[in-house]
């Protein structure tokens, strides 16, 4: 289901009239500027990003990383906990060749499989710093019953795999059974990346929505600021890191950007999601399918396409990190 947090429902999605809406062509910082106006006055907005839609992940490097982690233009040393580059060829070559190593990915799988038992615990409230939300949420299924929580999970492990043999540090935010038996909270969800100094972070969910609607879709943080949510240092870096997550889970898995969000481009910014809104590292979730339409279903069941999909998940992150 949609994220971390109660969703609008699907009428409400498809009614957003145009006023509501905003399509903003990449342009740098004026993206950022535009959506502010339009999350003020609306619950929840789509602003879609004009991006190619294309699956390569070739562009040019940006300069979108905060200037306390990294220069964004020397990849060879933008590793934050990297040593002084003047020293690290002679100490020991071989780390310093490899832009992934010493970083640090959470993994976050969105809901939990005990959720539905623990109502009482994932129903309160916690601060997200724009606003307060519930704590979590127990996620959608298919119409056979196969849970979200069991998805996310299950994606997210085979991407720990992929992301390791890389030589990335791999950190989740939960992995259920008796040590999680239920959430955790999203306001802890994102603790747990900040806490980590994750290079990037995502999280991992899929849609619920009628049927009919298909396709994949990454959530980008809006800017905002409130309490303890101030996401400006994030939104261009976690931009980056989403466009080449989408454009990688497409070549991938040969899932097209939903056509029910997004106008086509597979991109959303939302202002009301807690993870997002709390987190101080770049973060996107990614809405890997919709679970209640037959066809979706059926890739989102397979195994083997849930390898297709973390590998394109990490496919991305690997190219965020510069790997
Ligand atoms: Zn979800």
């Amino acid at each position: 289901m949609r994220y971390d947090d109660r969703p609008p429902s699907p009428e409400s999605a498809s009614s957003v009239s145009p006023e509501r809406r905003r399509f903003v062509r990449r342009s740098g910082l004026a993206v950022g500027a535009a959506v502010l106006a339009p999350t003020a006055l609306a619950g929840w907005v789509l602003v879609q990003l004009t991006t190619g839609a294309g699956a390569d992940d070739a562009r040019p490097p940006r300069i979108v990383m905060p200037a306390a982690s990294a220069s964004g233009t020397a990849p060879a040393s933008a590793s934050p906990s990297a040593s002084p580059s003047a020293a690290a060829p002679q100490s020991d070559p071989s780390p310093s060749k490899n832009p992934l190593a010493g970083r640090t990915v959470v993994i976050d799988p969105g809901h939990n499989t005990g959720n539905f038992k623990h109502t009482d615990e994932i129903d309160r409230q916690v601060d997200i710093g724009t606003n307060r939300k519930e704590c979590d949420t127990t996620g959608t299924t298919t119409n056979a019953g196969y849970m979200e929580a069991e998805f996310t999970l299950d994606v997210s492990r085979r991407l720990r795999t992929v992301l390791e043999a890389k030589g990335l540090k791999v950190v989740m935010t939960h992995e259920a059974g008796t040590a999680r038996p239920w959430g955790p909270c999203i306001d802890e969800r994102a603790r747990i990346g900040n806490e980590a100094t994750a290079d990037a972070v995502v999280s991992v969910h899929a849609d619920g929505v009628s049927s009919g609607n298909r396709g994949y879709h990454v959530i980008l943080p809006a800017k905002v600021k409130g309490g303890a949510a101030d996401t400006a240092a994030i939104v261009g870096p976690s931009r980056d890191l989403g466009e080449r997550i989408g454009s990688n889970f497409a070549r991938t898995t040969g899932s097209a950007p939903a056509n029910y969000l997004g106008s086509g481009t597979g991109l959303v910014v939302r202002d009301d999601l807690g993870g997002l809104n709390l987190s101080t590292r770049p973060k996107v979730f990614i809405e890997c399918g919709n679970m209640r339409d037959a066809k979706d279903a059926a890739l989102l069941t397979s195994p083997e396409w849930r390898q297709k999909a973390a590998q394109g998940i990490a496919d991305g992150i690997v190219g965020f990190l510069g790997g």
